[in-house]
């Protein structure tokens, strides 16, 4: 009888440990209500951990600019990238950064901006133990599309200040 019932709760344990951790892959740990669609996983190499996308707008002829709503996993991030047009942010969840190279990283709350200026190479994304989600506004996108270089490596962004 003993043994039985420490059967049964090796079971739930295991069952509770199987269900977080699907949970953990089904959606992001933000914990506010997202102002903006979450939208779909992306799945991409320029991109570490995981990232949704939502893409907003015509993205026609006449604005030249793209809007997205990037939502992201504590720890997930951007490859260094550039834009040859700019891009601005707008922070709408929790806390992370955005580094251009050769420069300290700045961390961003909810409600902070950033304008990013033409060619300057950079990432943005969440911090190691918080979500973070920005409205991303490419500019002047008849200059070309975002130009994707290497992964932000764990050296690199382990030695952030929190
Ligand atoms: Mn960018």
């Amino acid at each position: 009888m003993k043994y039985r019932i420490k059967y049964i709760l090796l079971f739930l344990m295991v069952l509770f440990v199987t269900c977080n951790l699907e949970k953990k892959v089904d959606e992001p740990t933000i914990q506010s209500d997202p102002v903006f669609p979450r939208g779909e996983i992306l799945d991409s190499d320029n991109f570490s951990g995981s990232v949704w996308l939502h893409m907003m707008g015509a993205q026609d002829s006449t604005l030249h600019a793209r809007f997205g709503n990037v939502s992201f996993e504590p720890g997930a991030r951007t490859n260094w990238h550039s834009h040859p047009g700019g891009q601005v942010l707008f922070i709408t969840e929790g806390q992370g950064y955005y580094q251009a190279k050769g420069q300290p990283a700045q961390i961003l709350r909810k409600g902070d901006h950033v304008e990013i200026p033409p060619n300057v190479v950079h990432w943005h994304g969440a911090g190691p133990e918080t979500g973070f989600a920005h409205i991303a506004i490419s500019l002047n996108t008849d200059e070309g599309g975002a130009v994707w270089l290497g992964p932000v490596t764990d050296e690199e962004y382990d030695g952030l200040d929190e």
